[in-house]
């Protein structure tokens, strides 16, 4: 049974009635033109319930453990982006290791009967599921897998893992940590010397939007982005991007900023609510606000610039960076022609180019990589200004 049949019945039924068709009417109509229709004719296989049982749990298994997986791989770029970039995060530092510790009970319920067959983590000890290359958890010889149970002396909790050990770093701040580990069985003590880095989260979320986002609270990257992404330089101009917004104060005139602007309020709203906080639609209606369009364009070209920066003080390569706003373009066609808050993506792909050359210029002559402003010592407001008027 054909959509075209479907079709057919609604538009004639419509005409016929020059009056309103209530909505009780139509809706038992409608029930029972589905219950004719809805019973499938092909004979299907049979299948056995655990089988099937079997398959959802390979599913969520191997869910977890991409999730993770992609999620390490965002940390290992952000690593590097917050600690190159630490001076122009002011006073929102804090000092890490760039290493992550779980157990099952430390992470959301969903994901507790499975995770530590997924995670390969046990239940009575934390164990590290993520160690960022370079970091000084990596450089001490920490890998994923390690379990830790002391953190200069005190016990590493089972709930909460993560959260309290970046807190007891934080509160330690550079001087060597102690942390108690057991690999293969054996025990031993191993010296930590945690460096400052910027303090704002970023979150890795499962979510099909093309899109990454800042708040005052934390950096939202989602897994549609992450996948249009394809080298961790192009994933560090998308974090510093974010970054940029956070440490050029954009953040307080609008309330959140994104990566791609069309419809970006709803999709943070659709994002949000994906993460099971529901908005009422109060990001979509925000970003329909006048207001918070005032810059909105020059404070993106902006974030592109000096997220730029941020990504080659870090050590990235960002020639052929540019490439992923083509790639957005693909997705997001109508970023062609027209942005309300964003720049085209034609924009911001030469802007990337130009801002490659200058950087790549100041690189051959020596010269610290810093943004261009206005002035040296002037805030951002200025270079903000002449932004929005070209
Ligand atoms: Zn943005």
């Amino acid at each position: 049974m054909g959509d075209a049949t479907l079709g057919h019945k609604v538009r004639g039924s419509v005409l016929r009635q020059a009056r309103p068709v209530s909505v009780a009417v139509m809706t038992v109509w409608a029930s029972g033109f589905l219950t004719s229709c809805a019973a499938p004719v092909a004979q299907l296989p049979d299948m056995a319930k655990d089988v099937v049982a079997a398959e959802q749990r390979a599913q969520q298994i191997a869910q977890l453990r991409r999730y993770y997986s992609e999620r390490h791989r965002m940390d290992a770029v952000a690593f590097r982006i917050r600690t190159a970039n630490v001076a122009a995060c002011k006073d929102r530092i804090a000092a890490q290791i760039g290493l992550t510790a779980a157990t099952p009970r430390s992470l959301p319920r969903r994901y507790q009967s499975y995770a530590s067959e997924a995670l390969s983590i046990g239940w009575s000890r934390p164990t590290a599921i993520s160690v960022v290359e370079g970091s000084p958890a990596a450089q001490a010889g920490l890998v994923a897998g390690d379990e830790l149970t002391a953190l200069n002396g005190d016990l590493i909790p089972l709930w909460g893992t993560a959260n309290w050990m970046w807190r007891k770093i934080a509160e330690n701040g550079t001087d060597p940590v102690r942390l108690d580990v057991r690999r293969d069985g054996v025990d031993r003590t191993v010296t930590v010397t945690p460096v400052m880095g910027c303090s704002i989260p970023v979150e890795y979320h499962i979510d099909e939007t093309v899109n990454a986002s800042a708040s005052d609270l934390k950096i939202l990257i989602t897994s549609g982005i992450l996948a249009l992404t394809q080298s961790d330089a192009e994933l560090a101009l998308v974090i510093g991007h974010e970054l940029a917004h956070s440490t050029l104060g954009h953040l307080d005139k609008q309330r959140w900023n994104t990566i791609v602007g069309a419809a970006a309020g709803a999709a943070i709203d659709v994002g949000i609510l994906a993460g099971g906080v529901s908005t009422g639609g109060a990001f979509r209606k925000q970003f329909g606000g006048l207001g918070a369009m005032a810059y909105s364009v020059g404070f993106e070209r902006e974030a592109d610039y000096v997220g730029a920066y941020y990504a080659a003080r870090a050590g990235y390569d960002t020639k052929g960076t540019e490439e992923i706003w083509r790639r957005m373009a693909f997705v997001q066609p109508q970023s062609i022609l027209s942005g309300r808050t964003h720049p085209i993506m034609a924009v911001r792909f030469v802007q990337i180019q130009k801002t490659t050359a200058e950087i790549e210029d100041k690189k051959r002559r020596g010269r610290p990589l810093e943004p261009e402003l206005k002035s040296a010592d002037a805030d951002p407001a200025p270079a903000v200004e002449a932004a929005a008027r070209h």
